[in-house]
């Protein structure tokens, strides 16, 4: 495993505690299996405990837990789901895990308007079940089923942001408890403003290091009349790229465009039980009007077959499409579990879509010399794929090979002027490229934004930069 970087821990005492559980009783725990489950990535750090985690059930709980951390200089971890993966939500500095999935109200639905406000706790699926009867439905769809609040905390996105965006455009307004114990709104509900800066999008993607955020509230979109999902088999890695490449610069407004080479098609075959062609694949999905639809398949078919494409294979019905992109999603595990008992390592870059076909290939070529297997997922219509390694826990030297092949990786992205992290965030695993990405002034700035609003660095310390 791969020891974070660890701060020196302030010693927590045990009347803090103790009056932590005076105000928030059983709610409050420091039971080694609460902390360990708090202190525990899904990738490959090691775990970090908090020295209690604490449950809230709304903004004013929060306020009164930030006041009580900050009085007592205790750090604070916003906890969402848990499910981000470059180490975003270890608790490097210990203090409080703050969990956030208690807080699991959907506060108001304005379907007229196609926007909703939920608590921070809830999960994307749960919202989505509650907006069925509306017409509407919430796109934005990173696989796991991760909390709204963590979500617009690590700026995430997934499979259908090549169509609907990210977080960053998916979010209208915030309500945020500030490392002051206040509480602010970033915005109202109107769809377009111009008053003053930007708050908004300063705490989407801030991982937690400048407040905890308690409400959202979130653009919506009419769930399409029509829908349809297929899979085309590719001769090469490069022919599926360039169709994805090529559909895009037409103007075709794909609505999910996923990557899975050989390896993780093999992968997602012995896990999800499909029994696809081991080639590199396209899972696609079209949205819109019957005739809207039957176009856009004509153009991208037309396409793929030019690109060394085969047949496209249909899932028609609702239960065949939900089997497809459920095995997509469960790719992670799928890749990881190629060796039994192995820890997963996901990059995570994006490049300018013109940049895709050369990036993807020559990650290509690097992964037929690694001696870790390591497999090709990912949302291609954004210019963004992952490389999930498999590797065994007990060797170091595999760590450290697959540390290198990362580092190549996104060296190489940021050549073609992309980014270290497409969606994943910074967390620990990122922070020794963003100035390279960036430039030092740049994270500079970053710096002063933080000694600014957070001058005790007790929120999520040790998080995208060191202060
Ligand atoms: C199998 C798998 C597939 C994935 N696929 C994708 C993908 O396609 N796209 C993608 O973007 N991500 C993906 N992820 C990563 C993960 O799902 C996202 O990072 C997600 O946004 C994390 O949400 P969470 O609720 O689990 O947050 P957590 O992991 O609990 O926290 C993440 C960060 O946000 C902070 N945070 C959490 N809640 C709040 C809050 N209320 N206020 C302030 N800060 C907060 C935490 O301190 C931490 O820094 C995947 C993960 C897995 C395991």
């Amino acid at each position: 495993m791969h020891q974070p970087a660890i701060l020196e821990r302030v010693p927590v005492a045990p009347a803090f505690i103790a009056a932590l559980r005076e105000r928030f009783g059983d709610r409050v725990q420091t039971g080694e299996a609460i902390c360990r489950q708090h202190g525990t990535s899904e990738a490959h750090f090691d775990p970090v405990l908090p020295d209690a985690v604490v449950f809230a059930r709304s903004t004013e709980e929060v306020v009164a837990l930030v006041r009580m951390c900050v009085a007592a200089g205790v750090p604070v971890v916003p906890f969402g789901a848990g499910t981000s993966i470059e180490g975003n939500a270890l608790p490097v500095r210990g203090g409080v895990s703050l969990d956030l999935s208690q807080m699991t109200e959907i506060v108001a639905v304005h379907a007229e308007d196609f926007d909703c406000t939920v608590q921070a706790g809830v999960r994307r699926e749960e919202l989505n079940v509650h907006l069925r009867d509306t017409g509407l439905f919430f796109p934005i769809d990173p696989g796991a089923n991760a909390t709204l609040g963590g979500m617009a905390a690590t700026r995430a996105s997934g499979t259908n942001a090549v169509r609907y965006g990210t977080m960053r455009e998916a979010v209208l307004s915030l309500t945020v408890v500030t490392p002051q114990g206040e509480v602010i709104r970033t915005a109202r509900r109107a769809r377009k403003s111009a008053a003053g800066y930007d708050l908004t999008r300063l705490y989407v993607g801030s991982e937690g290091t400048l407040g905890v955020i308690t409400e959202v509230t979130l653009r919506l979109h009419p769930i399409p009349e029509t829908i349809s999902a297929a899979v085309c088999g590719f001769e090469t890695l490069q022919g599926a790229v360039d169709t994805v490449v090529q559909s895009i610069q037409l103007g075709v407004p794909l609505a999910r465009v996923e990557i899975l080479d050989d390896v993780q098609i093999r992968a997602c075959n012995t896990w999800s039980k499909l029994d696809l062609p081991e080639v590199t694949t396209l899972f696609f999905e079209f949205h819109g009007s019957p005739a809207g639809v039957a176009e856009q398949v004509e153009t991208v078919g037309q396409l793929a077959a030019a690109n060394g494409g085969g047949n496209f294979q249909w899932a028609s019905t609702q239960e065949d499409r939900s089997k497809l992109w459920k095995a997509r999603h469960e790719a992670y595990y799928a890749a990881v579990n190629l060796r039994p008992g192995a820890i997963g390592w996901a990059t995570d870059v994006c490049v300018p879509i013109s940049r895709l076909p050369e990036c993807i290939t020559e990650t290509k070529v690097d992964l037929a010399a690694a001696s870790v297997p390591g497999t090709i997922v990912g949302h291609v219509g954004d210019g963004n794929f992952h490389v999930i390694f498999s590797i065994d826990p007990n060797a170091p030297e595999e760590l450290a090979e697959v540390e290198a092949l990362n580092a190549r990786i996104v060296a190489r992205a940021l050549a073609m002027d992309g980014t270290c992290t497409g969606e994943h965030g910074v967390g620990l695993g990122k922070q020794e490229w963003l100035a390279e990405e960036l430039g030092e002034g740049t994270v500079e700035v970053m710096r002063l934004l933080k000694r600014a609003l957070d001058p005790q660095d007790l929120f999520n310390p040790g998080k995208i930069f060191a202060l």
